[in-house]
C-alpha cells in the first residue's frame, strides 16, 4: 500500500541516523589514500644523491596526452648528474594535459619519474602548470619540492617508488614480495609491494587487500560496515 511505503522511508532514515558517519570534511581533513594512487610525479635520486633519470626521452615518447619534454645532455666527466652517459638535462609536464595514466612511469628504464599521493594542486597560470626539473627532482633529503599551491599531507610523499607500476616481470608469481627497486635519497630500499602470497608485509607497505576490505577488517576505513 502507498501509505506503508511513506513510513517504510522514515524508517530507512532513523535507521541511518544510527550508523556511524563516513562524511569527512574535506579539504580540512583527507581519507588515507589507497597505495598506488596516481598523484603529482617527482623525479627520483639514488641513494648518493645522483639522478636516476638518463635523459632517453622513453616516457615523451609512451606518454599518449604528449604533456612530457625530455632533453638529454652528455654527462660532465669531472661532476656526473646520473650515473650513465647521459643525464636528463630539461624534462617537464604539462599538467594541463597530464591524465596521471603512468605510462610514462612503466616505461623508465631507471625508476627515475614516479607518482606520489599528492593530487591537490591548481593553477592560476599555464605557465605554472608546466612543471619543470625544478620542481619535480627530489630535494637534497629526497623529499618532494612542496609548492606555495599545493596541499602536501603527512604520507603522500610514501610509496612513490617503482611501487606504482601495475606490472612484474614476466608477470611471474615468484616476483612476489621481492624488491624490483634501486634505493632512493631519503628513504633507502622500499619494502616489496605485496600480492597474493604470504611474503607481502602490509604493515611496511600500507597495502589493503581487497579480501581484508570485504572481509570488514577495517571498521575505521569505511564507517564500521561493508558497503
Ligand atoms: S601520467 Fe600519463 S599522461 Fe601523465 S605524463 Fe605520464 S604518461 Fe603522460
Ligand atoms: S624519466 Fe625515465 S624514461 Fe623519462 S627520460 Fe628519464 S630515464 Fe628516460
Amino acid at each position: 500500500m502507498p501509505g506503508l511505503n511513506f513510513f517504510g522511508g522514515f524508517k530507512q532514515a532513523i535507521k541511518q541516523v544510527a550508523e556511524p558517519r563516513v562524511t569527512t570534511e574535506y579539504p580540512k581533513q583527507k581519507r588515507p589514500k589507497p597505495p598506488r594512487l596516481h598523484g603529482r610525479h617527482v623525479l627520483n635520486r639514488y641513494e648518493d644523491g645522483m639522478e636516476k633519470c638518463i635523459g632517453c626521452e622513453l616516457c615523451a615518447a609512451v606518454c599518449p596526452a604528449d604533456c612530457i619534454y625530455v632533453r638529454g645532455a652528455d654527462n660532465p666527466e669531472d661532476a656526473p648528474v646520473s650515473p650513465g652517459e647521459r643525464y636528463g638535462f630539461v624534462y617537464e609536464i604539462n599538467y594541463l594535459r597530464c591524465i596521471h595514466c603512468d605510462m610514462c612511469v612503466e616505461a623508465c628504464p631507471t625508476e627515475a619519474i614516479t607518482e606520489s599521493k599528492m593530487f591537490e594542486f591548481s593553477f592560476t597560470s599555464r605557465a605554472d602548470a608546466i612543471y619543470t626539473k625544478a620542481e619535480l627532482l627530489v630535494d637534497d633529503e629526497g623529499r618532494p619540492r612542496r609548492l606555495p599551491w599545493e596541499d602536501w599531507r603527512e604520507g603522500e610523499d610514501a610509496n612513490t617508488s617503482a611501487w606504482m607500476r601495475a606490472t612484474s616481470p614476466a608477470g611471474s608469481a615468484a616476483y612476489e614480495g621481492e624488491v624490483q627497486w634501486s634505493g632512493e635519497l631519503g628513504y633507502g630500499v622500499r619494502a616489496p609491494e605485496g600480492g597474493q602470497s604470504n611474503k607481502r608485509d602490509d604493515e611496511a607497505t600500507g597495502n589493503i587487500s581487497l579480501r581484508e576490505t570485504l572481509a570488514n577488517k577495517i571498521p575505521s576505513r569505511f564507517g564500521g560496515k561493508v558497503r
